[in-house]
């Protein structure tokens, strides 16, 4: 009696697993032809800036539209650096976002388009060169890219990585630490790197009592000593946003100013905020 109900337990976890290798297995086949069938798109979410909440920046954000479902990053991405799609993949997300800067900066003046690059693609060699033709290639400002990395390219080769984060900054790009927080070794990426931006991971500004702005007054006090400016992820009350405006962030990201936009709705948001600010 007993032994049965164990073994069922186990054909239970059994077929739990094999139905999410079955779609793991789908999901990493379909990624081979997402590309030529115009599967992807980008939202762009805007970044504002906490003294005024004048938009500065979009962050740019893939969307994986797949026989009318909507597969989420977070179940996409990690497949995608897997079979090593992810750099095509990464590079039309490049395309598109320098496409989106050429056409803010034109119409709007000094906007930028802030693009998550993964790891897989970071430790290409040959990844800032490609970014330098792409700049030259679109006519861009370069310091209208911010590049996105997360603080698990510190798990490679570590001369490589300061060599292209200098060779992107030289250009005039610049670099932020993505997640800020949540990796192994937050403490020592805030040593070794020289970024330009850090992101404080939304898991801390969801709590923000005592104990949290701490935490937030000590990552203010590292980075105005290293000379980076401070975005705060995934802010959804105003109350947040007076608490980490107070505590001297730079900028602000979340729910409370706006959802990732689609891109026709890109223009009416920034006139919209544009018009705020007159008043
Ligand atoms: P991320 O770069 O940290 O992006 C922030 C994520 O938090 C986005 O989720 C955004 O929609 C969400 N978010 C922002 N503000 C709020 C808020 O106030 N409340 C809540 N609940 N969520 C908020 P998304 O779009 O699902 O992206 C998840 C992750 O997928 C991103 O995290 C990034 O690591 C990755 N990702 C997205 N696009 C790309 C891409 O083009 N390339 C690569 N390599 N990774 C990407
Ligand atoms: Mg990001
Ligand atoms: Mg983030
Ligand atoms: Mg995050």
């Amino acid at each position: 009696h007993q032994k049965s109900s164990i073994s069922q337990r186990w054909s239970f976890f059994d077929d739990h697993l094999a139905s999410r290798m079955k779609r793991e297995i789908f999901l990493r086949n379909r990624l081979d032809t997402a590309l030529e069938n115009e599967e992807f798109r980008l939202v762009f979410h805007p970044i504002v800036r906490a003294s005024d909440t004048a938009v500065v920046a979009f962050e740019a954000l893939l969307r994986w539209q797949l026989d009318g479902e909507n597969i989420a990053p977070h179940e996409f991405i990690g497949l995608a650096e897997q079979t090593g799609r992810i750099r095509q993949i990464g590079y039309w997300v490049l395309q598109k976002s320098c496409l989106e800067i050429r056409m803010l900066t034109e119409l709007y003046g000094s906007i930028s388009v802030c693009v998550n690059v993964s790891v897989v693609q970071f430790q290409d060699l040959s990844f800032a060169s490609t970014i330098e033709e792409m700049i030259r290639y679109y006519g861009i400002e370069a310091r209208f890219l911010h590049i996105e990395i997360t603080e698990s390219v510190f798990s490679g080769d570590k001369e490589n990585l300061f060599f292209t984060i200098k060779h992107l900054q030289s250009l005039g790009i610049k670099v932020s630490i993505d997640d800020f927080g949540t990796g192994y070794s937050s403490l020592s990426v805030m040593q070794d790197l020289n970024v330009n931006i850090v992101k404080i991971d939304k898991s801390f500004i969801d709590k923000l009592d005592l104990n949290g702005m701490t935490i937030v007054a000590a990552v203010m006090s590292i980075s105005a000593n290293m000379g980076y400016k401070v975005v705060a992820e995934g802010v959804e009350t105003a109350e947040q946003a007076e608490k980490l405006t107070k505590a001297g962030v730079h900028y602000l990201q979340g729910y409370l100013y706006e959802r990732p936009l689609e891109l026709h709705q890109v223009s009416g948001f920034i006139q919209k905020n544009r018009e705020q600010m007159a008043h």
